[in-house]
């Protein structure tokens, strides 16, 4: 059996939310089999990007430090860590823990920040280097993932099992948008990332939710005062669902679990503080433009919003730090540095490890000129 927990929390109170999350895990979830105060426990929220916790872009802080300091209390090491949207190196990362409140909860409790500097390829993807250690039985590290509740345009919603996509390094995860652009395909993605951690306890915030045309800015934030907690990320995911009266046919998601066999209905146990009370009118994203494109036309127009690392020839110091880095070797010295873009996954590691600031996103030249000549008519 799989159990979730759904608890109603008002406001973001982190005395209340300690206490509620704490009393439930004790009741309901066997935790102390699950982790071991040896543990490194590595919090995952979902920090999309630099953005207020108002905003319920990003998991909330206050939900950060309440179950930071419970696995603290028991004598865990506690780290936070998440590979955010886009091309992201270490300055970028000290902005996104500054402006969504993570670095003072952090400062405050002794929790360690971890950065995007390596990755690892496990399974074909390249992790973040702690999601790889995650990953790996010994390491000493595991994950308790804190996913947001919200809104997403291509998924329809985005909690705990597409919260695994910020395991990904740098803009390869980009490039799986764009190499799975139908929601169809990247549906399989998000469950392979979820065959691949499978965390077992997941906590979704969503006090203060994401509704309409999510994940990001466009979304409207909506109070739900809900937190769920659940073992299983899928499961997790499933109850949210149901809760917010989502018809299963229409979560591409749950569908395709269930059409899987991963997700069975009579496996489900909820333990629900709303006592079967459904949540009425939460917005969902308008339908998913791409999904309308037959595929060979998207086949047609995908290279046209290809990008790449490129070397500023002007700035390089031939120091080699991204030959070491380069996960996929496609990196080499001979007077000059050369990238074969064959073996290149867009990982941007190089990137993010030169000490130069001589690799930089190339985006396609006809891309370029439509956004110049757009900006003309702003
Ligand atoms: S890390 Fe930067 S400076 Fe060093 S070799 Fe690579 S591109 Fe050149
Ligand atoms: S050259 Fe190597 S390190 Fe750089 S983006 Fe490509 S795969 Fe990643």
């Amino acid at each position: 059996m799989k159990k979730v927990v759904i608890l109603k929390i008002e406001d973001y109170n982190e005395a209340v939310i300690k206490v509620k999350i704490k009393e439930a895990l004790e009741k309901h979830f066997d935790i102390t089999n699950i982790f071991d105060t040896s543990d490194k426990i590595v919090l995952k929220p979902n920090l999309l990007m630099e953005a207020a916790a108002n905003e319920a872009i990003t998991t909330h802080p206050l939900i950060i430090e309440a179950v930071g300091k419970i696995f603290k209390e028991k004598g865990n090491p506690v780290f936070v860590a998440d590979s955010p949207g886009g091309f992201v190196g270490n300055k970028d990362m000290d902005l996104i823990y500054e402006k969504t409140g993570i670095k003072a909860v952090a400062q405050n409790n002794g929790f360690d920040l971890l950065y995007p500097t390596q990755s690892a390829i496990v399974n074909d993807m390249p992790l973040c280097w702690w999601a790889a250690d995650c990953n790996k039985a010994g390491s000493g590290f595991k994950m308790v993932n804190l996913a947001k509740l919200k809104t997403h345009d291509v998924m329809v919603l985005t909690l705990a099992a597409k919260n695994l996509y910020g395991c990904i390094s740098g803009l390869f995860k980009s490039h799986l948008h764009k190499m799975h652009p139908k929601t169809e395909d990247f549906t399989s993605v998000v469950l392979k990332l979820y065959e691949m951690f499978k965390p077992k306890l997941n906590i979704v915030d969503g006090i203060l939710a994401l509704s309409g045309n999510g994940p990001a800015k466009r979304g409207k934030p909506v109070k739900l005062g809900l937190v769920v907690i659940g073992d299983d990320a899928l499961y997790t995911d499933y109850a949210i669902s149901r809760t917010l009266g989502i018809k299963d046919k229409n979560n591409p998601l749950i569908r395709e679990a269930k059409v899987r066999g991963w997700l069975k209905e009579e496996e489900l146990e909820i333990v629900s503080e709303l006592k079967g009370e459904t949540i009425k009118n939460f917005e969902l994203p308008d339908p998913f433009i791409v999904n309308s494109i037959p595929a060979p036309l998207l086949k047609l127009i995908m290279p046209l919003i290809s990008f790449r690392p490129a070397i500023d020839s002007r700035k390089c110091r031939l120091c080699g730090k991204c030959i070491q880095v380069c996960p996929k070797r496609a990196i080499t010295i001979n007077k000059t540095l050369r990238m074969d873009y064959k073996r290149c996954i867009m990982c941007m590691c190089c990137s993010e490890m030169c000490p130069h600031a001589a690799i930089d996103l190339r985006v396609n030249p006809l891309i370029r000129g439509i956004k110049k000549i757009y900006k003309c008519f702003q």
